[in-house]
């Protein structure tokens, strides 16, 4: 599971070092070295490099909203393969927990792991247009 950072908590008119940085948003070192990995933006003129508060902001920004897109509607994550993957021969399970609610389940297309995750009604009804959606009795 991946820590939720929050941007807000970067100054834009400020720079920091890996050590600030990794402080003011409560992650660790690695972390911050991690994100240069991914393509943050680092000053290496000089030494300790700094990273630029606004740059900061817009690559954790720019992170969330990737994560955030990462799964269409059709697409589950599994825990076997990691990925965003389709359901098994089209078909998913929803349970519900309230009318609005419930928990969409199908089999990985890939390796026919178990996947689960949490829809809306209305993101049932939409996917029940691309899936062959079977609605369950809630427990
Ligand atoms: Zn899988």
């Amino acid at each position: 599971m991946t820590k939720r950072v929050t941007s807000r908590r970067v100054k834009i008119h400020r720079q920091y070092t890996y050590d600030q940085a990794a402080m003011a948003l409560g992650v660790s070192l690695q972390t911050v070295r991690g994100w240069r990995r991914e393509g943050l933006p680092v000053l290496t003129s000089k030494v300790p490099h700094l990273i630029i508060g606004a740059e900061l902001k817009a690559f954790l920004d720019r992170r969330s909203t990737k994560s955030k897109l990462t799964l269409t509607l059709e697409q589950f994550r599994c825990m076997r393969c990691g990925g965003p993957v389709a359901a098994y021969g089209g078909m998913v399970d929803y349970t519900p927990f309230t009318s609005e609610r419930g928990v969409l389940s199908t089999l990985c297309a890939t390796c026919e792991g178990a996947c689960t995750k949490f829809a809306s009604r209305a993101q049932v009804d939409a996917l029940s247009h691309i899936l062959s959606v079977t609605f369950c009795n809630s427990r």
